[in-house]
């Protein structure tokens, strides 16, 4: 089992920001920015890759848990991250959002 699936299946702790029947939400160990939550389906699903007609809706979903918490938290500004493949940046293979928030961004896209 991969180390989300494991978070996701309770073996391995996490500090939740969301959960429902089909996603996950949680604090990301080494945050990034004052606000940086990791949301994750439920289901095995490698990267933003192992999107398809199939299983579209998933990944709506995954927006739209993710807006949630960014209202929940009193965000209105923020970037939603998803790195595909090692060379973007991925370093656990379970299809995941970075949602990033509370600094300034504006200068920089990197
Ligand atoms: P990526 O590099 O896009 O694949 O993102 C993986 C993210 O997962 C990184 O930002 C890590 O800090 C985070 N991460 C890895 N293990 C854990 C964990 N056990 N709990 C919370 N976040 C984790
Ligand atoms: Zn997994």
């Amino acid at each position: 089992m991969c180390i989300f699936c494991k978070i996701v299946a309770g073996e391995i702790p996490s500090k939740k920001a969301y959960e429902d029947d089909k996603v996950l939400a949680f604090y990301d160990i080494n945050p990034l920015a004052p606000i940086h939550i990791l949301v994750i389906p439920k289901e095995h699903i490698r990267s933003a890759a192992g999107i398809n007609e199939t299983n579209e809706a998933l990944a709506g979903h995954m927006i739209a848990a993710a807006a949630k918490i960014a209202n929940e938290l009193g965000i209105s500004d923020y970037r939603l991250i998803s790195n595909i493949g090692p060379t973007a940046g991925q370093t656990v293979e379970h299809f995941h959002i970075h949602l990033i928030g509370g600094v300034d961004m504006s200068k920089r896209m990197l």
